[in-house]
């Protein structure tokens, strides 16, 4: 694993005592159990993230920032506490480097609209890599050809794993800025951002990290990885839609223009001039998710409690006992075999067609995603229409594995 930031001594997790954390976990699907292995897409919510968005809506609902009433104030501060509680998750250095967003993909249009009307020019190259998510993808194409500059791929290779050979080689003088998944979340693959923010510095090129599929995996410190940007989703980390997180150095912040236009972002205005609020407002225009926000705080509580590098290790257990159980199956191939990989895996049996195995899943209860992913590239590099995707959480259990397995050989035989 790299990137972690220091690790706590370690302790096992209650899987089965935490699930009853989870109500949706208690369900049935066609009447068996669900055994939910679309956790990639979008985790489940503990009951915690749920009750607090009920209650702020019950007892806190108020617009914020500006109003001088009670609750007003109670909601401002319910809310910008969650500010506070992801600087300390990310170990952010200030405050106001914590930009709230939609999710990731608001956050990664941020900055590829904002740093590059600030500092990309005609004939500057943006780095990206070849198993990147669309949202990693196309706002680096929309800003490439909007400012004449060129988007440039850092391989991979059969593996799933980035050439690092050809990304040394690639850093010129043309290249602006880097943006590279933490993790993918098509290959389970976990790139070792480290060393690449480490060589993009010696060239003082800055790096975003798209930490979507990291954030709720492995413990992430910004200041001890020195990422100059930072994005990811609530969601995918046991929290609500609709809210994210920017993260970004002062030092870049401060230099770009705002994203939006509109309250909250404003310090005055007239029809001759308007003046822009500080960091981190001025990334912030209009009624911002405060429920959601209040949720993400409440998400974060959550894994802190249990522990990223708990988390960490829980899931890691369970990939191995996955993977292994998996590969039993006849005509198994595994798309993506990273040496570091976190708990996401993708696979083809034959060459049936994905959707019809994730079809026959489902009537068994096993949730798995099948398709690109929003990972088109990858699907071309390998020259294949989709995978099967089983991603999984610190609350699936070797149980629902052996539902998935026993379930995925099912449908091999059916379709066989
Ligand atoms: N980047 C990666 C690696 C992702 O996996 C995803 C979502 O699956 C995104 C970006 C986009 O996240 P969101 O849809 O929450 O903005």
């Amino acid at each position: 694993m790299s990137g972690n930031s220091t690790i706590s001594t370690t302790r096992k997790l209650d899987v089965q005592q935490l699930r009853q954390d989870f109500p949706i976990l208690q369900t049935e699907v066609y009447g068996k159990p669900l055994v939910y292995l679309d956790n990639a897409a979008t985790t489940q919510k503990p009951l915690a993230v749920i009750e607090a968005m009920n209650d702020y809506y019950t007892s806190s609902n108020s617009n914020i920032h500006r109003g001088v009433h009670y609750l007003s104030q109670k909601a401002t501060s319910e809310y910008e506490i969650v500010r506070q509680k992801v600087q300390r998750f990310i170990n952010a250095e200030h405050l106001h480097e914590v930009i709230f967003t939609k999710g990731t993909t608001e956050s990664i249009n941020l900055v590829a609209n904002c740093f590059n009307r600030k500092f990309l020019k005609p004939g500057d190259s943006i780095l990206i890599s070849a198993m990147e998510h669309h949202s990693n993808i196309v706002p680096w194409q929309m800003a490439c050809e909007a400012h004449g500059a060129t988007l440039r791929v850092i391989p991979m290779n059969e593996k799933g794993e980035l050439q690092m050979d050809a990304f040394t080689d690639m850093l010129d003088e043309t290249v602006k800025l880097i943006s590279l998944t933490y993790v993918s979340n098509t290959l389970g693959t976990i790139n070792p951002v480290r060393e690449v923010i480490e060589q993009a510095h010696a060239q003082d090129i800055p790096v975003l990290i798209d930490a979507a599929q990291a954030v709720q995996h492995i413990p992430l410190d910004v200041q001890d990885l020195d990422a100059d940007f930072v994005a990811f989703s609530g969601h995918k980390m046991c929290g609500p839609t609709g809210i994210g997180v920017l993260y970004g150095k002062e030092k870049w912040l401060d230099q770009m223009p705002p994203y939006q236009g509109g309250g909250d972002m404003i310090k005055t205005v007239s029809f001759e001039k308007t003046t822009y609020n500080e960091l981190p407002l001025k990334f912030e225009a209009g009624t911002p998710a405060i429920a959601e926000g209040i949720g993400l705080g409440v998400a974060i509580d959550y894994l802190e409690q249990l522990g990223l590098q708990n988390i960490y290790d829980t899931e890691h257990a369970l990939l191995t006992y996955a993977t292994n159980a998996l590969r039993q199956i006849d005509g198994i191939r595994f798309i993506g075999q990273a040496a570091q990989k976190s708990a996401s895996i993708s696979f083809l049996i034959n060459d049936i067609h994905p959707f019809d195995i994730g079809e026959i899943l489902d009537k068994q209860g096993v949730a798995v995603r099948t398709g690109h992913h929003c990972t088109e590239p990858i699907m071309n590099f390998f020259g294949i229409p989709g995978t099967v995707r089983a991603s999984l959480a610190f609350y699936n259990t070797t149980e629902e594995i052996d539902k998935l397995v026993a379930a995925t050989k099912k449908a091999a035989m059916m379709l066989g």
